[in-house]
């Protein structure tokens, strides 16, 4: 991804830098060849050629872009599982895939971890993002993912076979475990998203207290990976299947719902982020029984909702970290709707808004293994920033308001908002 040349001031806002400090009044963030050259109190930013780009922040906010710490570009309308696979062809669902990222970009997500994606979609949209063909966040990629035969993402029945080629790789024991990593590993992914535990979606065998993976199987997944410099995550739902995938070596939890005082213990020894993705079990309550759920599904949701909440304050409170993303592309939480889970996060969790834009940037940042890259508003790192026309702090919803938004800028570019400039595809398809 191209950086920006030459010198831009961003100033007259206050400066919420992502580290979880308070903010700084009466703010400026200097930026120079697409890099953060200064950011704090406007009276002590360095002087600035007359060619100077002035963003003026209008008296509101600039802040790190948003990490979506648990996104699928491939989603979109999913009403039921089986919307997740085959729904539309493979062709059809990487243009859906390179929308999504546009959206995404345009809502302030100036980086997103995949949390799975049909096929390699994802490898080669965060390429063609890269490479500045797309507009989208910068991307890690999951690729498929890795279940357990029968488990939560198994449900098409023997007698159509058909399998689940698109989106899951189907294990039965370590050595299948080992090759279905070794497969992602000439696709080219970054994190093996694999599914520990069930989900209050499948109430029938597969539900939120069932494991889907064994113990052995999780643990060949990760030896397998981490040799090859891959990471993983997995939904994890049933305590059990946290404290498997801990034990394991996981280096991230999604989820992380049901989780005790030995899995919160598990979890802080080696400070492995949870991403809860919490707002979609309150929005399935709300809003799925309009999309055919049914009441057992929705009831299954609400224990997954309580058991949720608790969990991601038990996590915040122990002085774990946590990242904000959140299976957007349903048909009832649809792409768009990201900033919703901070939102969630301030109203209905309980963190402050600086703890949740801590979680939704730094820490977001940490999960994909780019800290030192962005995440936060300092020196040296990329220009990757969100100005917000108001105060987020007093009002995390003006996060869900693009249209008030600024600017989303990465690298120093002003890519989306008002500010942006109509936008041109360069002809590098390396
Ligand atoms: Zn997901």
């Amino acid at each position: 991804m191209k950086l920006a040349t030459g010198t831009m001031v961003i100033e007259n806002g206050q400066l919420v830098d992502g580290t979880g400090k308070p903010a700084i009044p009466s703010a400026a963030v200097v930026v120079e060849q697409g890099k953060i050259r200064y950011a704090g109190p406007a009276a002590g930013r360095p002087q600035v050629g007359p060619d100077a780009t002035i963003v003026n922040a209008r008296g509101g906010t600039i802040m790190p872009g948003l990490v979506e710490a648990h996104f699928h570009p491939t989603y979109f309308n999913v009403a039921e599982l089986q919307d997740l696979d085959i729904k539309y062809p493979v062709e059809y669902v990487t243009l859906l895939a390179s929308v999504n990222a546009k959206l995404a970009l345009e809502c302030g997500y100036t980086a997103a971890r995949s949390g799975g994606s049909l096929f390699n979609i994802d490898v080669w949209l965060k390429k063609a993002i890269e490479n500045d063909l797309v507009l989208g966040p910068r991307m890690a990629a999951s690729g498929r993912e890795i279940c357990g035969v029968a488990g939560l993402m198994d449900w098409n029945p023997d007698f159509r076979k058909i399998g689940m080629e698109g989106l899951v790789l189907l294990v039965n024991g370590a050595e299948e475990a080992r090759a279905a990593v070794r497969k992602l590993v000439k696709d080219g992914v970054e994190w093996v998203k694999t599914y520990p535990t069930g989900d209050a979606a499948a109430p029938d065998v597969n539900d939120h207290h069932t494991l889907c993976m064994t113990f052995d199987e999780m643990h060949a997944v990760v030896t397998t990976a981490h040799n090859h410099s891959m990471k993983v995550t997995g939904h994890c739902r049933a305590t059990e299947g946290i404290k498997n995938a801990l034990r394991a070596g996981y280096d991230t939890i999604e989820h992380g719902t049901f989780m005790d005082d030995e899995a919160l213990d598990l979890l802080l020894a080696r400070n492995v982020p949870v991403v809860p993705a919490l707002y979609f079990e309150l929005v399935s309550i709300e809003r799925g029984p309009d999309f055919g759920m049914s009441q057992r599904v929705v009831d299954g949701h609400r224990e997954t909702l309580e058991g949720g909440v608790e969990s991601a304050r038990r996590v915040l409170r122990a002085g774990g970290r946590l990242g904000m993303g959140g299976d957007y592309g349903f048909a009832w939480n649809p792409h768009g709707d990201y900033a919703k889970e901070l939102s969630f996060f301030v109203n209905y969790v309980g963190f402050t808004p600086l703890e949740t834009i801590q979680c939704a940037t730094r820490y977001g940042a940490e999960i994909m293994g780019r800290g030192n890259e962005f995440g936060t508003v300092e020196p040296g790192k990329l220009a990757d920033l969100l100005v917000v026309d108001g105060d987020v702090i007093k009002d995390i919803r003006l996060l869900e308001q693009r249209q008030k938004f600024i600017a989303v800028i990465q690298g120093g570019v002003i890519k989306a908002g008002q500010l942006a400039a109509p936008v041109t595809t360069s002809a590098n398809m390396s």
